[in-house]
């Protein structure tokens, strides 16, 4: 059925007249693909999944938080980035499964750093318009919460705003759920969907992630900063907090914090790291 429905997809962009030539590459395709969602699945089963965790740091650079990524090493491919695994666990419908364990997993490492004596941080965890879309979702982030013994104030959901922003109605009732547990929400990749702020000033959200597009371009001619600006200042009169994503200069940082971002998350700090690191990264007094 997969290879059929590729196929289509393939047919009704470049025709079924050349469908000969091309079909032994699109069968190595999907045949890789198929072979790594096998790995995906056995290793969803018996362990092979890793979290990785990128600090998110206040103006003094101290660690207030991570962001929880997921990462998994095949045995023969080496690492495989999350663009490439998310896709196939949304299609495969393996999303629901994996963010739960990905729930779990940085809520259980969360609640250990705390037990073993590190300053109390926040972890946020991605979550997919899959998991976001069923019914029991509020109850699985309940669940997770229970078995971990975390509290809900240092968990933070991140979603994207095309999420949030397709069922209205819904989502508001999906995000009240959620509210209600304790826990916050980020709106990731801000500034790349279509929604206006007025419109998200209407849903029940603590955060906005500003788009790694919009602080790259910071020191070039014409840059975004104007995009920037408006953003912080609106966040900030919906008293709704401000993250900047991918941070890579000492100017990006400099400028982020000149106009009143409190997060700043990017290499400039830290990549993304292991568990360990990331307990050694909530020892130090800053990161830059
Ligand atoms: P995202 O949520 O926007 O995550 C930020 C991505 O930017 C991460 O890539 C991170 O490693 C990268 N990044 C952080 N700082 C910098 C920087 O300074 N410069 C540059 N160039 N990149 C930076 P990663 O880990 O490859 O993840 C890619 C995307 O995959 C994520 O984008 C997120 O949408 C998705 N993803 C990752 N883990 C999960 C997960 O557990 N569940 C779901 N549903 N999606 C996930
Ligand atoms: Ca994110
Ligand atoms: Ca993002
Ligand atoms: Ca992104």
């Amino acid at each position: 059925l997969e290879r059929n429905a590729d196929l289509a997809m393939y047919e009704a962009k470049f025709g079924n007249h050349g469908t000969h030539a091309f079909t032994p590459i699109l069968n190595q395709a999907l045949s890789a693909r198929r072979e790594l969602e096998g790995e995906m699945a056995s290793a969803l089963e018996h362990g092979g999944f890793e979290l990785h965790y990128q600090p998110q740091c206040d103006r003094e650079g101290r660690v207030a938080g991570f962001e929880a990524l997921l990462r998994f090493t095949h045995p023969t491919l080496g690492v495989v980035p999350p663009s490439r695994l998310i896709p196939i666990a949304e299609e495969s419908q393996m999303i629901i499964p994996l963010g739960t364990w990905v729930l779990r997993e940085a809520c259980r490492q969360n609640r250990q750093w705390q037990l073993e004596g590190h300053p109390p941080v926040r972890v946020a965890v991605n979550i997919s318009s899959m998991q976001f879309a069923r019914e029991d979702f509020a109850d699985r982030v309940a669940e997770v919460l229970e078995e971990t013994g975390l509290s809900p104030v240092f968990l933070e959901l991140e979603l994207t705003e095309s999420v949030v922003v397709k069922d209205f109605a819904e989502s508001t009732q999906q995000l009240q759920r959620l509210k209600r547990l304790g826990v916050s929400i980020a709106i990731d990749d801000f500034g790349t969907g279509y929604s206006s702020l007025n419109y998200l000033n209407r849903l029940p959200i603590d955060r906005l992630k500003i788009d790694r597009s919009f602080i790259q371009v910071l020191h070039e001619p014409n840059s975004t900063l104007p995009i920037l600006e408006a953003i912080i200042s609106m966040a900030k009169n919906m008293e709704l907090g401000v993250v900047g994503e991918g941070v890579e200069t000492e100017e990006q940082r400099s400028m982020l914090c000149l106009k009143g971002c409190d997060l700043l998350q990017g290499y400039l700090f830290s990549r993304p790291v292991q568990a360990n690191r990331a307990a050694a990264l909530l020892q130090a007094e800053t990161l830059y």
